[in-house]
């Protein structure tokens, strides 16, 4: 043996051992491939996600989709494409002989962060159980499949605390509350002579019921945690209030002279709606039609969201600030497509995990 190796891919050109994050692989300056003997893509997979349960990958691996065209590098057998893992179409080139495998360039980070994939995969894969059609068929409360975040949401459960601790302070009594959103709800026939500015903030932190209260709440801790998780805590508070002052500009636009007050958070929430969609789009919610519930994937849950907003609307039906709602659903896709390279920079998962590669399940 010459101890050379070429490249599978290139064939002329040899490989050269580099180190990556702590193992000794054969990697190909021309064409940017890697080459794992046997075990190393596992162990370093393994050291990446500092676990023990994953692995196991070569040695798992499913049928073989088809022979490759390329030879190992170690003992010359011819190699085949397998998919890396059942839920996450990313190909790689097995030896079979030797268990070494190969990897092509664009997909090398994609195969190092596979670990905190394939965990992820898992979690939004889960199917609906008879726990949660109880309770959706009690709470009438969409379940979430989404990544688990790796912060504490702080923000989120400030949050939620602040704008419970509000409606507790005057929610109970109606002297009270007419009294509070005399001064502090949105009414556009006040904030249109320049009165009472102050409402575009404070009128998203009350509430008009409890049902309001939970309903918004509820929202709010569903995609809140994990876009806080993408942004950070600071940017996320800021990015939400400003979701809330432009969708209660844009209904005070569109009630012009109206006397009638606004409050809820919902406005500066369908912003969230806006961001999420577009940076978790393999996320889903579940949504019951009479007693069938179904997961749907997040662009069909808030597609329906936004039809039964305009629908109200259409119909005249009171008692909801529909222009908040799909102004600030509409800010929120704007602030979302202007970060989402951003986010997905600093979050490569959230990248990876939007891929056409990642298989859901619903
Ligand atoms: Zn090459
Ligand atoms: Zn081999």
């Amino acid at each position: 043996m010459s101890g050379k190796k070429y490249c599978p891919q290139c064939r002329t050109a040899h490989l050269t051992i580099k180190d990556y994050d702590g193992e000794e692989v054969d990697i190909c300056r021309q064409c940017g491939g890697v080459w794992f003997e046997k075990a190393d893509l596992d162990a370093l997979v393994a050291a990446k996600c500092q676990r023990t349960d994953y692995g196991d990958y070569v040695a798992d691996l499913g049928p073989s989709l088809d022979y490759s065209n390329r030879e190992c590098p170690d003992c010359s057998h011819g190699m085949q494409i397998y998919h890396l893992l059942n839920d996450y179409h990313v190909d790689i080139d097995v030896c079979r002989a030797c268990d070494g495998a190969w990897v092509a360039r664009d997909t090398v980070s994609k195969v190092v962060k596979s670990a905190a994939i394939k965990h992820a995969i898992q979690d939004m894969n889960q199917s609906t159980s008879w726990k949660t059609w109880v309770f959706e068929a009690l709470l009438r409360m969409p379940v979430e499949y989404n990544v688990k975040p790796r912060i504490t949401p702080w923000v989120t459960i400030a949050l939620v605390i602040i704008n419970s601790l509000i409606f507790i302070s005057y929610g109970f009594d109606l002297h009270a509350t007419n009294m509070i959103f005399e001064n502090f709800a949105l009414a556009p026939a006040v904030v249109q002579e320049g009165n009472g500015l102050w409402s575009f903030i404070t009128a998203t932190f009350l509430h008009g019921s409890m049902l309001h209260l939970a309903g918004n709440m509820y929202f709010l801790w569903l995609t809140g945690d994990n876009l806080e998780d993408a942004l950070g805590h600071g940017r996320f508070l800021a990015i939400y209030l400003v979701c809330g002052i432009l969708a209660g500009t844009i209904s005070v636009l569109a009630n012009l002279g109206s006397p009638i007050p606004s409050v809820g958070a919902s406005g500066a929430i369908a912003g969230l709606f806006g961001m999420y969609l577009l940076w978790f789009p393999k996320a889903s919610m579940t949504f019951m039609f009479v007693v069938w519930q179904k997961k749907l994937a997040v662009m069909w849950y808030f597609g329906i969201w936004l039809g039964l907003n305009f629908f109200g609307m259409s119909m005249g039906q009171g008692g909801v600030d529909y222009w908040a709602h799909i102004g600030g659903f509409a800010v929120g896709l704007t602030i979302g497509a202007a970060l989402r390279k951003w986010v997905w920079t600093r979050n490569p998962l959230l990248a990876h995990l939007a891929g056409p590669e990642v298989q859901v399940k619903r």
